[in-house]
């Protein structure tokens, strides 16, 4: 009988590793632990308030893809581990492996003081559904929109889809006749946000503010919201509506474990996916702390890379053999604005930069289908 492997999360990396763990052993039994069976698309998000994309659009059934590659379902949350790692605890009961691959995302740091008074737009549906509704409601008045990192882990953040969204309002205002009457700004505590995405980038995202009249309040240390404030060291400012996406860190249940961890509190991973001291256990995605550069961005992408080294290794571990695979660290986004779109592009040997451009946006549409197409 094929070995025992438990995936947690039904997410991006989840989802890639069940698929290459079938592809290289058809014999594997593989059990997929997550709360519901859906795949949920995140980066159409950025297409809510403007109504390009409706809720169901992101959400995918799992039922026929798992179907189709013989792997269970267990509908329940992890929330610890026990005999090493070899059982999964969940409310609904422990679920046993030879083998584990943790994929389950990551949380957001909420100790800002009025946090609750913001909307997290990287929560997922739900939020960004509130979000259209303010803005509907928004006669005139303040959109303010940020992002911050994590203090004692500068990779565990994501600031890219805080300026698809500051620039999907400013091209959704334009066209509903109402941008004179509501301003936008863009707040970051560091003077030159999405410096990961290279130095070119952040001049070309920064002219684009300063081209649609995007006010900035930048290289201020946040102090906190308050209603109808956002508070930093360097000034406050008014703002109706509050878009912010704080620093990543790892999920609560990780505390549960004796899992080692980053110093961000995500979970430790070496250049193979794997958890450093534990046998057959990996990590993959938002969840972990991988070893690279400083740019190695938290994307779907990258989980997507991790995802198919860490099956890959898991394998190798079982038969004995040499664990090899790693994965190209490689941030590659469209950053859209509904109707334009502009590609940065970054590996260990290059830098590129696309102007800004219509087919960029049917790009990352076509992508979007394209990806979609594997689980529908
Ligand atoms: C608005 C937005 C735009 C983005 N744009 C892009 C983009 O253009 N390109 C790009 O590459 N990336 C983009 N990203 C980032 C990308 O979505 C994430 O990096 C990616 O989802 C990470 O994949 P993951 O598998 O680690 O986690 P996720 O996709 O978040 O999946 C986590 C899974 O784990 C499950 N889970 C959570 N807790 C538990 C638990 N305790 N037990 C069991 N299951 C659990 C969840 O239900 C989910 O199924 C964007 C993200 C957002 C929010």
């Amino acid at each position: 009988m094929g070995k025992n492997i438990s995936i947690i999360g039904a997410g991006f990396g989840a989802l890639t590793a069940a698929r290459s763990l079938r592809k290289l052993d058809a014999s594997a039994r593989i059990t997929m632990i997550a709360p519901q069976p859906e795949f949920i698309y995140l980066p159409s998000l950025i297409w809510l308030p403007s109504g390009k994309r409706k809720a169901q659009d992101l959400v995918v059934p799992l039922d026929k893809f798992l179907r189709e590659n013989d792997i269970q379902f267990v509908a329940a949350e992890a929330n610890g581990l026990a005999d090493g790692g070899r059982s999964v605890l969940t409310g609904t009961g422990a679920v046993g492996n030879d083998g584990l691959i943790i994929a389950c995302g990551g949380r957001f740091i909420k100790k800002l003081p009025g946090i609750d008074l913001a909307i997290l737009p990287c929560e997922g549906i739900a939020p960004v559904e509130r979000l259209r509704t303010r803005v509907a409601e928004l006669e005139s008045g303040t959109i303010a929109l940020g992002f911050a990192g994590n203090p004692n882990e500068p990779t565990a953040m994501r600031g890219g889809p805080i300026f698809e969204f500051l620039f999907g309002l400013d091209t959704q205002l334009r066209r509903e006749g109402r941008r004179e009457k509501i301003k936008l700004v863009f707040f970051n505590p560091m003077p030159k946000p999405g410096n990961r995405l290279g130095e070119k980038a952040v001049e070309r995202l920064m002219g684009e503010m300063k081209r649609r009249e995007i006010a900035t309040h930048l290289g201020h240390k946040m102090v906190g919201f308050e209603p109808g404030k956002v508070k930093t060291e360097g000034g406050e400012f008014a703002a109706d509506i509050i878009v912010f996406m704080p620093g990543m860190t790892g999920n609560a249940w990780f505390d549960a474990t004796t899992l080692p961890r980053s110093p961000g509190g995500l979970l430790q991973a070496d250049a193979h996916c794997r958890v450093p001291g534990r046998e057959c256990t990996y990590v993959v995605g938002d969840s972990g702390s991988f070893p690279g550069p400083d740019w190695m961005p938290k994307q779907a992408h990258m989980a997507d890379l991790q995802a198919t080294a860490a099956a890959a290794n898991l394998l190798a571990e079982w038969q004995g053999l040499p664990v090899t695979a790693t994965f190209k660290v490689e941030l590659i986004c469209i950053v859209d604005a509904i109707d334009h779109g502009t590609l940065i592009w970054r590996t260990a040997r290059h830098n590129w930069l696309l102007p800004s451009s219509r087919w960029l946006h049917w790009a990352k549409r076509g992508f979007e289908r394209h990806y979609l197409r594997q689980y529908r």
